[in-house]
């Protein structure tokens, strides 16, 4: 029997203005090489100075993570070479990054949380892009300089699924902090994989193998088990020696397979040392009050929902998973509903209609305020939940927000009206006698079908509640 062992390394390209060393825009560009400067283009000459809102988001992440931010580090130079790389060594941070010690927990199945230790964060450049078009390869700059944090976990992980936990958790804390829109399409969160394998009971770790550059949770998932499968299989084959040692590999997403790429590099061959271009990175502390202005992060959102509003842990948990859903459940509670409700409607009815339309929250047709609102409409008895169902359908479609025409329109005003509701009931008992009698004999099933017919009859308009309430005062 064998234990997986997992460290993660994720670069998230933070949301800064410029770029890290030089004063050039990190947005879209409509065209190549047109965001660069000498700094970036590596000129003779030219000189990077440390951008200050980078070193503020490192240092903020650093907060959040309870580690220690660095009120001094420092930036080294790792050589390589390579067409993305005008300087041939990317301005990174070894010897003394500005995060280290910090930790994340992560929420495993049966509701307890793990520590998963960080050893590190730190500041670097990126890359440009290579684009190859048929036999001409070309490259653009426009990245080159971008702002990353590496961000390092300790070997923590035991499983596939805990390692989508810590990179889902971790994904939404760069989110709730603002700090980078982490978008792993575009390549704003990138993943590397760190994986071996032990017999159980043993101390020493295996043989780790890196691969690179995972960007979806699912493709993760799969290279940890493709990969895990191969060392177990090399291990029992007695051929562990030979065929699992320290290197690179990518995941053939087409072929399921995890590829050797390059042996693994040694420290020695990127030849480190501290940049002479660059001094220390002392933080102020004006910086550093910057830093330390946080949201509220997820851990602490599940334990006041919990605590203060009544929820359900697994409904915390899936309403934090990403800021946008408790934001927009919050806001939720701000127009009217109550806290149990508002759950509901936003786990099941809203996500339900969504995820149907392949629409995320952020984009939702329906904001919290109107969902709030008609939410309200239904605790205050004006409509049925059958009724604001029908009045939602209708503005998924719709563009009008005007809840209460919207009801009107429909036809879904609620009868909760005695009279009205009296005189339904009465009609319906008068056409249904032998019913009524065999129901007096002992025959209390019959109840649900006079309460089905008041409820057909007034076509779903009347209030439930009071039609059972009735009921019971006539029959009995
Ligand atoms: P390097 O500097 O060569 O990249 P690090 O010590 O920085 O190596 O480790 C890189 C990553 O690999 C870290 O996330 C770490 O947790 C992980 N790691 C280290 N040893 C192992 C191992 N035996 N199995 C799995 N992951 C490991
Ligand atoms: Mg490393
Ligand atoms: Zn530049």
């Amino acid at each position: 029997m064998f234990e997986t062992v997992i460290g993660l390394e994720v670069h998230v390209q933070l949301n800064t203005k410029t770029k890290l060393f030089c004063a050039c825009p990190t947005s879209f560009a409509e065209h190549q090489n047109i965001n660069t400067c000498p700094t970036c283009l590596a000129l003779p000459g030219a000189l990077p100075v440390v951008n200050k809102e980078a070193a503020i988001k490192a240092m903020r992440f650093g907060y959040a993570i309870n580690a220690d931010v660095n009120h001094r580090s420092t930036f080294d130079r790792k050589s390589y070479f390579y067409p993305d790389s005008p300087m041939a060594y990317q301005i990174t941070q070894l010897h003394k990054a500005i995060v280290q010690n910090g930790e994340l927990f992560i929420d495993l199945e049966d509701g307890s949380q793990k520590r998963i230790g960080i050893t590190q964060a730190h500041l670097e450049a990126d890359a440009g892009k290579n684009m190859h078009e048929g036999a001409i390869s070309k490259v653009d700059l426009n990245r080159a300089g971008t702002p990353l944090l590496e961000i390092v976990s300790q070997p923590d992980m035991r499983s596939a699924d805990e390692a989508v936990a810590y990179l889902k958790k971790l994904h939404a804390t760069v989110r709730y902090l603002d700090i980078s829109d982490a978008n792993m399409q575009e390549g704003s969160f990138r993943c590397d994989v760190n994986v071996s394998i032990r017999p159980k009971g043993q101390e020493a770790y295996g043989t780790r193998v890196e691969i690179k550059n995972i960007n979806s949770f699912r493709f993760v998932a799969q290279a940890i088990a493709y990969e895990v499968q191969r060392q177990t299989e090399a291990y029992e084959d007695g051929v562990y020696d030979q065929e699992v040692y320290q290197e690179t590999r990518l995941w053939d997403v087409a072929k399921g397979v995890t590829k050797s790429m390059r042996g693994k590099e040694e420290a020695a061959d990127y030849r480190y040392f501290p940049d002479p271009d660059l001094r220390a990175l002392i933080v102020t502390d004006e910086m550093i009050d910057e830093a330390k202005k946080m949201p509220e992060l997820p851990d602490a959102k599940v334990k006041r929902y919990i605590e203060e509003l009544g929820t359900k842990k697994e409904d915390a948990l899936v309403i934090t998973a990403n800021k946008e859903m408790a934001y927009y459940f919050e806001e939720m509670l701000k127009h009217g509903a109550t806290p149990k409700t508002a759950v509901t409607w936003l786990t099941s009815e809203l996500l339900g209609r969504l995820n149907k339309a392949s629409i995320s929250i952020e984009n939702s047709p329906v904001d919290a305020k109107t969902l709030g609102e008609l939410i309200s409409k239904i605790e205050d008895d004006t409509i049925s939940g059958k009724g604001a169902k029908d009045v939602l359908d209708f503005m998924m479609e719709n563009e009008s927000r005007d809840i209460n025409a919207i009801i009107d329109q429909l036809g879904l005003v609620q009868v909760s009206d005695d009279g009205a509701i009296l005189a339904i009931i009465d009609e319906i008992l008068a056409n249904n006698q032998e019913k009524v009698a065999e129901y007096k004999s002992g025959k209390d099933k019959l109840f649900g079908f006079f309460v089905g017919q008041v409820m057909k009859v007034s076509k779903g308009s009347a209030n439930p509640g009071k039609v059972n309430d009735l009921l019971k005062q006539r029959l009995d």
